[in-house]
This record gives structure tokens, sequence and C-alpha cells, in this order.
């Protein structure tokens, strides 16, 4: 009997090394690729042309992997259960393979979709996990263990195809263009020149480095959008790490390699980390973690929100990150956390009002660890420690000459270093959107009066239970006070 069409569904897995769908799919029988413009997903809020833009460049270097391994790519527009139906009515007798997507309401309710499709009519969808997340899981205990083994394992070779029909169908722009002049480029040759780079040269300082805006653009290894775009997988960037990491340590360097390879690393675990809180809780992108601070927040005030988009807070140091963001689709994650601050404890806006703001600014929009993240740095997680960055604090730490600020504020270039942190009355800007200490002083009121309440402490609990680390204490029980120590980071 002849062999099955093997359709391999392409998501956020834009590559063809080490991607286990596609390995399984091709020794199956002869495959099918295709990638889907759902413009359903792309017409979210968060969604924008700068991650169109770069997926349609790794769109392009994929393509090409894929004609050379024997099966090129095809392409559609539409709602995937219509268009693998077609497929199903063409090809007769298929099999659906993808890898297993930790993502938005919309895209869950994507796959809830395909799922009953393919039960209906008798077609068996493989979804292969990623490493380092995991679906269904249980508990926590025992997950960073399983991390290990999974990054450990081997990374996959590119799978000979016999392709089951040639390639279709052209690629349609879901969203508008995004002027983003200095926008990462997307494609695996970007995503592998960046990760030498940055092993072999860049990444030397950058546990040092990379706070600062000003270093941290080159120092940090701008994977983020290669990893969350797939071009690259967790597990070939981790494998590469540790093996310098090993030769640095055989070569006995003392230059600031090893600490930092070290950082990188423990990045790279983050990344899962935090993705699997949505994984296990995908309710976290629509509510609080700890559901006392649901309603705290409220509307929000429209104004301050496009001031804050724009730029335009008077705060020299949010307002140069915001315009960087805008214009290079990326911030270092201090200045992430710092503009994030800003938006939820100074202008008390709600994550949900502004997040999708910023997740559209963001090359590398991840949704498993945006969500967490702007959770953990709007205080509604209930187990962080509450950390309100002081703008004009980071402003003189990590910009003392004010370099940075020169540069994305030039209504400012005219001003001596010093008076460029606080340029209030001396150039053509705007007076400070609220006062620092006013604001951060009512926030934290209104924060730890919710802490306050009763039961607060008993759902607190279930919040470690189900989303804490337990790294460092044998993998088993979850982090309490080490975990709110380390609140920048990681819980
Ligand atoms: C409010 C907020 C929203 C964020 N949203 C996103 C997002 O949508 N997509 C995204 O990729 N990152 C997000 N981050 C995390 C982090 O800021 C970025 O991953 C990092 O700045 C990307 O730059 P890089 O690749 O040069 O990082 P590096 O410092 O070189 O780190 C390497 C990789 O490790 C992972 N990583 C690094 N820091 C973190 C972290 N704190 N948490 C989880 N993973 C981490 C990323 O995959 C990153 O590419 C967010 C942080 C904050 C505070």
């Amino acid at each position: 009997m002849e062999h099955a069409v093997q359709i391999v569904w392409f998501k956020r897995d834009l590559r063809v090394e080490d991607n286990e769908a596609l390995a399984a799919a091709a020794a199956a029988g002869p495959v099918f690729p295709i990638y889907i413009v759902d413009r359903d997903w792309w017409a979210q809020p968060g969604m924008a042309g700068r991650q169109w833009e770069f997926v349609a460049e790794s769109l392009d270097s994929l393509q090409r992997d894929l004609m050379a391994a024997g099966a090129g790519l095809s392409f559609a527009t539409g709602a995937p259960v219509e268009i693998l139906d077609r497929l199903r009515q063409r090809f007769g007798r298929v099999a659906l393979w993808s890898h297993e997507e930790t993502g938005d309401a919309v895209s869950f309710a994507r796959d809830r979709a395909v799922a009953a499709w393919a039960k209906a009519k008798g077609v068996v969808w493989t979804e292969i996990q990623p490493a380092g997340v995991q679906r269904r899981l249980k508990t926590r205990d025992g997950w960073a263990a399983a991390w290990e083994r999974a990054m450990a394992r081997p990374a996959l070779t590119v799978p000979a195809l016999v392709a089951a029909a040639p390639p279709e169908g052209r690629l349609s722009a879901p969203v508008g263009p995004d002027p983003c002049p200095q926008r990462q480029t997307g494609g695996r040759a970007a995503g592998l020149a960046l990760l030498d780079s940055f092993l072999g040269a860049r990444g030397q300082h950058y546990r040092r480095e990379m706070s600062s805006p000003l270093t941290a653009f080159d120092a940090c290894s701008r994977l983020s959008p290669h990893l969350a775009w797939g071009t690259l997988s967790t597990r070939e960037v981790r494998q590469a790490s540790e093996a310098r990491l090993a030769e640095v340590r055989a070569a006995g360097r003392r230059d600031g390699w090893t600490g930092s390879l070290t950082s990188f690393l423990g990045r790279l675990h983050w990344r899962c980390h935090f993705m699997q809180k949505l994984e296990d809780e995908p309710e976290i992108e629509h509510r609080t973690m700890h559901r006392a601070y649901d309603t705290l927040r409220g509307p929000g005030d429209a104004a301050f929100l496009a001031a804050w988009r724009a730029g335009q807070t008077g705060y020299p140091m949010i307002d140069a990150s915001m315009r960087a963001l805008a214009a290079t689709g990326y911030l270092n994650f201090r200045m992430r956390a710092m503009v994030t601050s800003f938006a939820a404890y100074h202008l008390w806006l709600d994550w949900r009002a502004f997040g999708p703001t910023l997740a559209a600014l963001f090359t590398d929009y991840e949704p498993g660890i945006h969500f967490s993240q702007l959770q953990m740095q709007s205080g509604v997680t209930g187990i962080n420690t509450v950390r309100i960055y002081n703008p004009l604090k980071q402003s003189q730490d990590q910009d003392p000459e004010g370099i940075f600020l020169r540069h994305w504020l030039p209504e400012l270039a005219h001003l001596e270093p010093k008076a460029l942190h606080a340029p209030w009355g001396l150039a053509d800007y705007p007076d400070p959107i609220v006062d620092h200490a006013k604001a951060t002083r009512a926030a934290r009121e209104k924060i730890y009066a919710v802490r306050r309440q009763d039961g607060f402490r008993a759902a607190q609990e279930d919040v470690i239970r189900r989303h804490a680390s337990r790294k460092g204490r044998n993998d088993r029980r979850p982090r309490r006070k080490a975990e709110s120590a380390q609140s920048e980071f990681q819980f």
C-alpha cells in the first residue's frame, strides 16, 4: 500500500536542523511541508510587522534548506483546519506532524480545533514536544533534571526528504508594514552568525555588560528572535555554549568567559522555566498569577499609555529605551524590566493594557516569557519582592555619560552629561509625567494592602507550588526565600 502523505506543519520551529517533527515525518514517508498564515492569529494586538518580516525572512531561508533536503515548503493563508482538510481530500491518506506550541489563547484554540478535526477525520496528528517544555506536567518536582536530560540529547541532523508533491502557494503578509529600521534579520544564517560571534568574541564580558543599554546591544547574544521563531533550537544553542564553556575551562582562562557563559547558560534555562508557566496555566495570559491582584489596577489612563509608548514621559531613560525599542525591536532585560515597572507602578497601568503594546514592539515576542515577565515586573505574582526601578538612578548608573540618552533623544543632545539625566526646563522635552516619589509610594501601598488581605497566604502557597523553580533545592522543594531575593529574574 502507498505511504500516507506526511504533512509537516511549521509553526515556531522554522528550521530543518534539530527539528523533531520534520525528522519523524521524514522517517514515516513522503512529506508535504507547509507554512500556514493564520490571519486571525496575526490580527492580535501583540503581533506586528516587525515580527512578520522576521518570519518571512526565516521562511525564505527555510525554503532553501528544505529544497536542498528534497522537499520544498508550501504556503497557504487561512484557517488551518480548512487548509489541512483540503490537503486531506487531495492526498487521500495523510498524517500530520508539528511541534507542540506553547502559545497564546488564540493559538491554543486553533490547535484544539485542529485536534478535533484530526480526530473526526481519522488523521493522526503527532505533536512533538520541543526540548525544554513539558505538556501536562503534574508537578515541577524533577523539572530541572528533565530539562537537563532533554538538552543533553544529541541535536538531530537534517533528514533526507522525499517530496509528496511540488511546493505551491505564495506568502502574503497578514499585517501592515511596521517601520523598524534597525530590526534584526531573520533566517538560519543570521542566527548562526550571532551564535558564532557571541561565543567567539562578543560574549566575553556578557555578565558585566548585560545590564547597561550602552553595552548590552552588543554583549548580549541577541538570539531571542531566533529562539522565539525557531530558526535555532534552544538545545543547539545550549550545546554550543556548553562546548565553548568546556573549552575555556580547559584552557584555564580567567578573562571573563567562564562567568559569562555560565550566566548565559542560566538564561537558556530560564527561557524554558518561564514558558513552562504558560504551558501549565494558559490563563496567565489574561489573569494574574495571584488572583487577589486581578482587579487591582483597573483600565488606567490612556494618555499615560500613549506617552509611554511614544517615549514622551519626561524620564530620559524610559523615553530613550522606548524609542530604541521602537527603532530596533530589541531591549536588554534590565531595560525591559525598567520600562515595565514604570508603566505598572509609576503610571499604574494594568499589564494587560500595556502588554500587547510592548509585545508588538518586540521582534522576539514569545508569549510564555512575555506574560510571566509582565506579571512579575508588575508585582502581581504574589511571590516576588516588589521591585520598582528608579529611572533616574538607572540612567545615572547605566549611562553616566548620557551616550545612550543622547543617541535616542536628539532634543537633549546639546546638554551637558549631568543635565541630561534631569533635563526639565532646559530643552524642548516634557516635564515628568508623574512624580517618582509620590507615584511609587502610592503604588507600594496599594500592592501591600492586597498582601494583607485574608486568604492571601493560602493562594500564595498555590502559586509557589504550581510555578516556582525547585532549582538548587534538590529539585524537589519549592524555593521560597531564595525566590523573593532573586526576583529580578526568576521564581
Ligand atoms: C517585561 C518583559 C517582557 C519580556 N518579553 C520577552 C519576549 O517576549 N521574548 C523573549 O524572548 N524574551 C522576553 N523577555 C526576556 C528577556 O528580556 C529577553 O529574552 C532578552 O532580553 C533577549 O535578549 P538576548 O537574546 O540578547 O538575551 P541573552 O541575555 O543573550 O539571553 C539568551 C536567551 O535566554 C533567554 N532569556 C534571557 N533572559 C531571560 C529572562 N529573563 N527570562 C526568560 N528567558 C530569558 C532568551 O531566550 C534569550 O534569547 C522579557 C523580559 C521582560 C522584563
